[in-house]
């Protein structure tokens, strides 16, 4: 257990699910679908020999936690420690509940009106990412890289920077980042920006959001781009609202190069097809069908926030039963809002309004035979997801910012040969929209454009159906989580210098 490791990511949850017995015994549960970040990150650990994980465990009294600070788990992935860093719920609150939530949140997505500055307790949230930092400075072994995840650690990459300076140090953004007149609202700015520009490697899904970076670390410091790149075409379609022509590649600061890398996550297209394809889905898919009978079916999930547009998307669906009376009867919107388990006002607001808007469009153009939206709260597993996402004539993701949106492409994913319906409707303002080729492009904020695409959708020949759909599923599994994983492993070998064939990382 005294060894120390080549990796150490830090990513605030921990990398399995803790259940609690009637006994007062807790188990440690492996996650039981490998898809999502957190087993994706524990693939990319079970390719090194020896990596270890840090994350936050609930503890009344942190200086004495009734648990094992640091354990070994040995589960599918492989071998590799995890460093539980305790704290108080008091402190788990104010930094990732208040601060990270309730003032990063909003203007990453570009929401300066929802910011809320007041509650916000920056000594506490510098204690609690000084606090992550010791964690990983105790594991990482000489010379070895320290990958922090995520806006609720910016300050980690400055202080490990000042506890270990012999580390790599990567940083991974799995939101947007905004421009400078956006992200400079935040009166903690400069610390943010030069705790990042202590990393080896700043990582971001999009050309836009690392162009951003770059432009906010240009605003406040001598920071420069040193090296930039024409973006793939592939990542970049001509004049939609998140391209960008240049790709920085390198800036450097204080005399240190910081690279800066784009490499999106993406979905996991085997196991979406795994799931999809068995015979069990079939029928549920048939079923379904069935029961719509010659209705349309319109889907659209996500989680309950505010950036995910669900409020607009039910408006422009009540638009849509009041300009085409020939729809009662032959289109349902099955509108999956989950919410997050985070009793926030701004999230209770939206789920509020999503309700009232499903209450108000099934009292006004519903039957008892037909309701035009099927409101879903819970979450629904992903084995069952995928026969809606096959059976329905289209998808609506019309997120008002969102950093890539996986809905999307898992969407298109599932979809099977055979199934002949299927058209996206995406925002333009969801990071996915520069990488999936074949949608029908949404500018949420217009109604125009929402009633258009709409229409658009639900009157698609079953031939320009097809022709996209190939499309998006080719461009889909192009940036599928396998890329995202190797590209990362790379990556790593690169910054550890290790020699191909040295046997560190496989
Ligand atoms: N999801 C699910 N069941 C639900 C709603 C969502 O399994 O009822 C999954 C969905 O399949 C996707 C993820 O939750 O894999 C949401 O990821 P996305 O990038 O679209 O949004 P995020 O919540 O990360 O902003």
């Amino acid at each position: 257990m005294t060894e120390k490791s080549a990796l150490v990511v830090v990513y605030h949850r921990q990398p399995y699910e803790e259940v609690e017995h009637e006994d007062g015994t807790t188990e440690l549960q492996e996650n039981k679908s490998p898809n999502g970040i957190v087993p994706t990150l524990k693939g990319i650990m079970g390719r090194m020999g020896n990596a270890a994980w840090v994350a936050w465990k609930h503890a009344d009294d942190p200086a004495h936690p009734d648990f094992e600070r640091v354990i070994e788990i040995n589960d599918s992935y492989g071998k590799y420690k995890v460093s539980r860093l305790p704290l108080t719920p008091a402190q788990v609150s104010s930094f990732y509940h208040v601060t990270s939530k309730e003032a990063f949140w909003p203007i990453l997505h570009g929401f300066k009106e929802r910011y809320n500055y007041d509650p916000v307790d920056w000594p506490t949230f510098r204690e609690v990412n000084w606090a992550f930092a010791e964690a990983a400075s105790h594991e990482v072994a000489e010379g070895g890289v320290v990958w922090v995840h995520d806006y609720n650690l910016w300050l980690v990459p400055g202080y490990l920077r000042q506890l270990r300076p012999d580390v790599k140090i990567a940083f991974f953004h799995h939101t947007p980042f905004p421009s400078a007149d956006m992200f400079n609202v935040l009166p903690w700015r400069e610390e943010i920006v030069r705790s990042l520009l202590a990393c080896d490697s700043v990582g971001f899904h999009i050309p836009r959001y690392a162009q951003n970076f770059a432009s906010v670390a240009h605003s406040l410091t001598r920071a420069r781009t040193t090296t930039d790149e024409l973006t793939a075409d592939t990542m970049t379609p001509r004049g939609a609202a998140l391209s960008e022509r240049f790709t920085p590649v390198t800036m450097e600061h204080r005399g240190r190069k910081v690279r800066i890398e784009v490499n999106p996550v993406g979905v996991n297209s085997d196991f979406i097809d795994e799931l999809a394809s068995t015979p069990e889905v079939d029928e549920k898919v048939e079923a379904i069908r069935e029961w719509l009978g010659d209705a349309q079916l319109v889907v659209s999930v996500s989680r309950t926030d505010y950036t995910k547009g669900n409020i607009e998307q039910l408006e422009a669906f009540e638009r849509l039963m009041a300009r085409r009376e020939d729809l009662h009867g032959k289109v349902r919107l099955m509108l999956v809002s989950v919410g997050a388990n985070r009793a926030m006002v701004a999230y209770e607001e939206v789920q509020q309004r999503i309700e009232e808007l499903t209450g108000r469009i099934n009292g006004t153009y519903g039957s008892f035979e037909w309701q035009p939206v099927s409101l879903i709260s819970t979450a629904i597993p992903l084995a069952e997801l995928v026969a809606y996402y096959r059976a329905a004539d289209v998808a609506s993701i019309t997120p008002l910012a969102d950093g890539l949106n996986l809905v999307a492409a898992e969407y298109c994913l599932a979809k099977q040969e055979g199934d002949t319906k299927g058209a996206l409707i995406l925002s333009e303002f969801a990071g996915c929209a520069v990488l999936l080729n074949g949608a029908i492009p949404v500018n949420p904020f217009s109604f125009a454009s929402m009633d258009r695409a709409l229409d658009q959708a639900l009157a698609m020949s079953a031939e320009e159906r097809a022709s996209r759909m190939a499309d998006l599923r080719a461009s889909a599994k192009r940036w599928n989580i396998s890329a995202w994983s190797d590209r990362t492993t790379r990556h790593f070998k690169e910054m550890l210098a290790v020699p191909e064939d040295a046997g560190l990382i496989t």
